[in-house]
């Protein structure tokens, strides 16, 4: 009996199985790549992986179904974005010239720029206005490939407006292809109405925003900025704690700026992932390892804020951690949708190899969002989320940077994003 489909991708030059058997311990083993390979699906799951040569004794395609030959291409799971601030009303571009200019974080705060001024255009928006605003960044995430994006609150700061913007992402993730995993982060800041009051306001996320935002299961996780001047250890723990008690999974953004111990903390409250890590201890590294607590790095932010300083992803890798990559997609600290550019990034500044990379943006990003089982690698019974690159060889999408390669994006086993024209449609005229 042959397995039916009603979706066929053929004759990959390369197919990117993150799936290999048997089970590789290096980085480049663990991509599972099929060379010339062929992948079929059904009803959005994936039903069979091999060698294109023996497709046709395998696999029968059904009347209604599609075929892509994918000759020349390389086939690699959906990206996964596992650390987004998608929405958000207004942009920053002038605070990212000041900052050029060598303006502080307190100059640019009085300019009336920072984190404050995109909490205060998102309290003015409606829910609707939010939609549209994260439709346009998911379509632009889409188009380079990513199927799956975490996405955090963190510009409304009230409970109100907090629901607002899960509400919207709720509704984003029901009318868009890209799946969206919501994140509570209302301790992203201190509004301005608790400036000094800090306690105050995380009673407030404790007693008064976590149980509304379980009530309404409007959130799988709950993350928190532990920085200092923001929330401190033992205000994140507290916060954590409340999330898990109403079924919320922690998240952290941990040692960022400053190396308080937020990676220590990460593990002893079992988060899923700590993120950012640019001061990480060694000893936070082995918490991390030790629990599985997913890195997620984010490379672009230090990239675009020009920290002259990068996560030690090398040193977590031999140490046995689990490193996700993701863009940290925000108006003020690192503008852009593209998870290929942020390989790059991590390849030439961390020293990530292409195939580690790749592990990042897929199959470990799924660990950070607790979906490994779902997505993020190319085996029979896995969602069947697919991003076609018109690129050669896998490392071509770090290599080759700057440009989009997507040639068709897959989705549950539909087309759901394809390339226009990959010619010019004008011609000098020969004559
Ligand atoms: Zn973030």
């Amino acid at each position: 009996m042959k397995i039916e489909a009603d979706l066929l991708v053929e004759n990959a030059s390369e197919l990117v199985t993150l799936n290999p058997s048997p089970p590789a311990t290096d980085p480049e083993g663990k991509l599972g790549v099929i060379p010339n390979g062929t992948l079929a699906a059904k009803d959005g799951r994936i039903v069979w992986a091999g060698p294109s040569g023996e497709t046709s004794k395998q696999v029968s395609l059904l009347p209604q179904g599609k075929e892509l030959d994918a000759t020349g291409k390389v086939v690699l799971p959906g990206f996964i974005d596992s650390h987004t601030h998608l929405i958000f009303a207004g942009t920053r571009e002038k605070e990212f010239e000041l900052r050029l200019q060598g303006a502080s974080y307190q100059e640019i705060s009085a300019k009336g720029g920072g984190i404050k001024s995109t909490v205060e255009k998102t309290r003015r928006a409606s829910k609707e206005d939010l939609v549209q605003i994260g439709r346009k960044n998911l379509d632009s995430m889409l188009s380079l490939g990513t199927t799956t994006v975490e996405a955090k609150t963190g510009y409304g700061l009230s409970t109100k407006d907090e629901i607002k913007m899960l509400e919207a992402l709720r509704d984003l993730g029901r009318e868009h292809p890209v799946e969206v995993v919501p994140t509570f982060l209302g301790a992203h800041e201190i509004p301005p109405e608790y400036a000094g009051k800090t306690e105050d306001y995380v009673r407030l996320v404790i007693e008064e925003m976590i149980p509304a935002v379980a009530g309404k299961k409007l959130a799988l996780f709950c993350d928190v900025f532990c920085e200092k001047g923001v929330f401190s250890l033992n205000q994140s723990r507290r916060i954590l704690e409340a999330g898990k008690r109403f079924g919320l999974t922690p998240k952290l953004h941990a040692d960022e700026l400053t190396p308080l111990g937020g990676a220590e903390l990460a593990a002893e409250v079992g988060a899923v992932s700590a993120d950012h890590l640019l001061y990480i201890s060694e000893k936070g590294m082995e918490a991390m390892a030790e629990k599985g607590v997913v890195a997620t790095l984010l490379p672009g932010t230090a990239f675009f804020l020009f920290l002259g300083r990068y996560a030690p992803a090398r040193r977590m890798i031999s140490k046995g951690v689990t490193v996700a990559l993701a863009s940290d997609f925000n108006p003020g600290s690192c503008m852009t949708e593209s998870l290929p550019l942020i390989t790059t990034i991590a390849c030439t500044q961390m020293r990530m190899t292409p195939a580690e990379a790749i592990l990042g943006i897929t199959l470990h990003a799924a660990k950070a969002l607790g979906r490994e089982k779902e997505i993020g690698s190319l085996g029979t019974g896995k969602q069947a989320d697919l991003v076609i690159l018109d690129i050669p060889d896998y490392r071509h999408l770090s290599y080759h940077f700057g440009v989009n390669h997507a040639w068709k994006v897959v989705k549950k086993g539909r087309v759901v994003w394809e390339a226009a024209s990959s010619h010019s449609t004008i011609r000098v005229d020969p004559r």
